[in-house]
């Protein structure tokens, strides 16, 4: 039996082998993640760390996986996966949730409770902890804007609570402590009427289903580039369409790469590049990714 899947067993902690890729990013693609980790509660997490560092097995947390690309080759290291970290708690116009709470059930328990300021969230794919490291945002509204603050496990592996002041939040973008994990976040909202509230979250939803494209994506590839929008430039190479193996450049919104069945990460970045190139030698602009490509360790 492998060594980390025994050592594993013996700490008590929760972990699959061979895991695809596909089923843990929402573009679907990418080859076999050698370890998955689903810790259950922080002690759990915390004994998982632990036994990585003590086992030199790299390991990177994930959320929802939804700004995620994995490698085709697979992922010779350990995945720790949140969504079993999934309490939610509603008190005195605050909620506290868990890293693993999906943020359309967070929007969702807000407006329950009349309470607003998260209802751009309800369309999005990810999960609190991906989204506070991201600060997610839509709509001209983002996680920052009612978050208080976040509770985290530091690199040393003690347990901090980190005031929303000093985490650098900018448009989706933050300062974490580098190699710190989220593991809960408290959110501040304001009281407002429940039907309104749920009506905003319809017309979000609406305005979604009607410019972004339903097959499997990573949601905006590109980030905005001197304030105005990737999809601005994109809009104007006419690449619109191009499909490369499995990837295409989405018609229904230019910024969106959609896997039209079997995608690999090779196929998505393809596009990509074909796209960066031509906006470079049409606008003179360089256009950073927003989504995040994750390589492989050597081997563990
Ligand atoms: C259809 C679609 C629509 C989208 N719409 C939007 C939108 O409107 N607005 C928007 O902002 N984004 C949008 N996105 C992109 C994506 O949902 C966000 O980037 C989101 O913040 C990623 O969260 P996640 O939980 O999926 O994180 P992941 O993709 O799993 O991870 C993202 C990063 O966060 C890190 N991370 C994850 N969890 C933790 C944790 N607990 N502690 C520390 N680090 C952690 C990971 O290591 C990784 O570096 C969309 C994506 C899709 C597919």
């Amino acid at each position: 039996m492998d060594g980390l899947i025994l050592r594993a067993a013996q700490v008590g902690v929760t972990v699959k082998r061979d895991v695809s890729g596909k089923t843990l990013t929402s573009f679907k693609s990418g080859g076999k993640v050698k370890y998955l980790f689903l810790p259950r509660s922080v002690k759990e997490l915390k004994r998982t760390i632990e036994l990585l560092a003590s086992c030199d097995v790299s390991c990177k947390i994930v959320g929802g996986g939804s700004n995620l690309l994995l490698p085709d080759e697979g992922y010779a290291g350990a995945l720790v996966k949140l969504t079993r970290l999934s309490g939610i708690g509603v008190c005195d116009g605050e909620i506290t949730a868990d890293a693993g709470v999906k943020l359309p059930r967070l929007a969702k328990l807000a407006a329950e409770n009349g309470l607003s300021g998260l209802e751009f969230a309800c369309g999005i794919p990810a999960e609190v902890g991906g989204a506070t490291v991201n600060n997610a945002g839509a709509f001209g509204q983002m996680l920052s804007d009612v978050l208080k603050e976040v509770v985290v496990l530091s690199k040393d592996g003690r347990i901090k609570i980190l005031s929303a002041a000093r985490l650098g939040f900018g448009w989706h973008a933050s300062s974490f402590p580098e190699g710190c994990v989220v593991l809960c976040v408290k959110f501040r909202l304001q009281k407002d009427d429940p039907v309104a509230i749920e009506s905003r979250m319809r017309q979000m939803t609406e305005r979604r289903r009607l410019t972004q494209p339903r097959e499997p994506s990573a949601g905006s590839v590109f980030r905005r580039a001197n304030g105005v929008p990737a999809a601005v430039f994109v809009e104007k190479t006419g690449l619109k369409g191009l499909k490369i193996g499995g990837a295409e450049l989405s018609t229904k919104h230019c910024n969106f790469i959609v896997n039209k069945g079997g995608a690999a990460t090779e196929d998505f970045f393809r596009v990509a590049e074909t796209v960066r190139k031509k906006v470079a030698d049409d606008f003179g602009v360089l256009l950073q990714y927003e989504v995040e490509r994750i390589c492989s360790p050597k081997s563990n």
